[in-house]
């Protein structure tokens, strides 16, 4: 027998009717030189409209890709909207890639329109004559950019101008594409995951529960994390849906301009990856007159949170959520918040463990042999997951390596609680294997970044005769300390067992990044076959 209810499709238009309409005042405020300027989720919903006319213009139709080269700002929020409602599809590419991975992507993906925010053009403009699908450029913000044969270019605000602050919204099936993001490669070539309106929008409604980032009217979240990485964590959906304010930073990431515009917006929640929140934490506890008392509640994800991090976070009156997730799952899967009514230090386990699987992402644990584990707090086992927001197949690529029986392999290792807890031990591919055990690379950075004289710490694998492999720690030191490795070393003793503890040590100036600003292993891997640290 069927259902009486009403079979109405999951769209992005109706996250912007909602937005832009009951929460029309809620705001968007984008870092500026010195400052921020604000506009309204009303102005948001208006210039959406105004876009989607002038790609329609264009020639933009149902299903092609339309490029962002953008920071986080309003105007990319605006494209967030325009392009998938449209019925085409939002594709941000990582401006911190290599050149010649941007161009792999943009090919592969055949993007057919670029927005490119101005103070981009450096990076942007040799890259473009290899583009070879583009056909439309748009600058947002005055520039010049030389055009390729083919290649027409634009200005953002002269092409919106004028134009009607509504649009024929089409009906698109909830399954089409809606937007797309490259995992960042960091083996291999990049793989495109799709993200359908279906699995946004349901994504988006997730982002408001209070057992996940809880985003609701009068909460202004600060989206650190890239537009161009997982679509903001889907942030900027959320944000609409829950008639959350938006904060958005640009380009001012550094620190102290961070800090600046922290000051100025006052947001009370936000998002990042834990060296993000390292890096500002540092530059507060140096400048007592940084101001970033707004924030209450601050999501980090991306790679394990130190608790020393947590800990220093919560003495200065705000909390670290921590979650976890993937391109591949939209990407929240996890979030850790604790059952209500536990004072902050009353719930270290799940606070700091990766959190509990959000609703309607399933998980399980597989072991070497194939077999599914229990959820016990104890078996170890690869994380496989499936869900409506995870994707089942890659765009234009097969990986069947990837997926098992429907469900993705994560690539991550770790133990599940009864009460459906995820802590990641590692990544399969970063756990060290020392005479048939397994040492978490994670376990041992996260011990070694407690210790007051280590402001980074990053381990890894390097071969070894005898057990086969054996950690390596590289540690950055803090400013203005110094320490012996034997210090380090007894530390780590009292935290871990002796066969874990490291031999090989060597001090280095900065953990070296991912495009994303997460610890390369593959880097420091490489560094190390390279025999730089010997
Ligand atoms: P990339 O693979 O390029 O880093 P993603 O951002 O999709 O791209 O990374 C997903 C991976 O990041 C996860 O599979 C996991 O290994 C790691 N990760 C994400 N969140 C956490 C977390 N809270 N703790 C530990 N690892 C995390």
């Amino acid at each position: 027998m069927l259902s009486t209810m009403q079979d109405v499709p999951l769209q992005i238009r109706r996250i912007l009717d909602h937005g832009s309409t009951f929460h029309a005042a809620a705001t968007v405020s984008t870092a500026v030189p010195g400052g921020l300027r604000v506009g309204t989720y009303a102005e948001v919903g208006a210039n959406a409209a105004r876009l989607a006319h002038a790609l329609r213009e264009l020639g933009v139709g149902a299903g092609d890709r339309v490029g962002t080269f953008m920071w986080n700002n309003q105007e990319h929020l605006e494209t967030y909207f325009a392009v998938p409602c449209m019925g085409a599809v939002l594709h941000p590419l990582n401006i911190r890639l290599h050149g010649d991975q941007v161009v792999f992507i943009a090919n592969h993906a055949a993007d057919d329109v670029v927005i490119v925010d101005n103070t981009l053009l450096p990076l942007f403009a040799p890259l473009l004559p290899r583009l070879t699908t583009v056909r439309h450029v748009i600058v947002n913000g005055p520039g010049e950019l030389a055009a390729p044969e083919g290649v027409t270019v634009h200005d953002y605000a002269t092409l919106l101008d004028g134009r009607p602050g509504a649009y024929p919204w089409p009906d698109v099936d909830e399954r089409q594409a809606a937007a797309m993001c490259y995992t960042s490669g960091t083996t291999g070539d990049p793989k495109g995951v799709v993200y359908s309106h279906r699995s946004i929008y349901l994504h988006a409604m997730a982002l408001g529960m209070t057992g996940t980032f809880a985003m609701e009217p009068g909460d202004k979240f600060l989206a650190i994390v890239p537009q161009f990485h997982v679509l903001a964590w889907c942030a900027p959906y959320g944000a609409m849906f829950g008639g959350a304010s938006l904060a958005m930073p640009d380009r001012f990431l550094a620190p102290e301009p961070l800090a600046a515009f922290i000051a100025a917006a006052r947001p009370n929640k936000g998002a990042g990856v834990p060296t993000v929140w390292q890096g500002l934490l540092q530059h507060v506890q140096a400048d007592p007159s940084a101001d970033i008392s707004s924030l209450r509640e601050c999501v980090v994800g991306g790679s394990a949170c130190p608790e020393s991090l947590m800990r220093a976070y919560d003495e200065i009156g705000i909390t670290l959520l921590h979650a976890w997730g993937m391109t591949e799952m939209s990407p929240l899967g996890t979030v850790a918040r604790t059952p209500a009514g536990l004072a902050p230090g009353q719930d270290t386990r799940r606070r700091l463990s990766q959190g509990r699987f959000i609703p309607t992402v399933e998980a399980r644990l597989v072991g070497p042999d194939g077999t599914v584990l229990p959820n016990d707090g104890e078996s170890v086992g690869e994380l496989q997951v499936r869900g409506p927001w995870v994707t089942g197949s890659y765009y234009g690529a097969d990986d069947p390596e990837k997926f098992d029986d429907g469900w993705l392999r994560t690539g991550d290792v770790g133990f599940i609680t009864p009460d459906g807890y995820l802590t990641l031990t590692d990544r399969a591919k970063d756990v060290i294997k020392s005479g048939g055990e397994w040492i978490s690379s994670v376990e041992l950075e996260n011990h070694l970044m407690g210790h007051p004289a280590v402001a980074e710490a990053a381990v890894v694998g390097v071969p070894d005769e005898k057990w086969g492999e054996r950690p390596l720690a590289t540690v950055v030191v803090r400013e203005g300390h110094q320490v012996a490795f034997a210090e380090l070393r007894d530390f780590l003793a009292e935290r871990v067992a002796r066969w874990q503890l490291p031999e090989r040590w060597t001090l280095i100036t900065e953990v070296p990044k991912t495009s994303v600003g997460k610890f390369s292993k593959a880097t420091l891997r490489r560094q190390v076959a390279a025999g730089e640290f010997e």
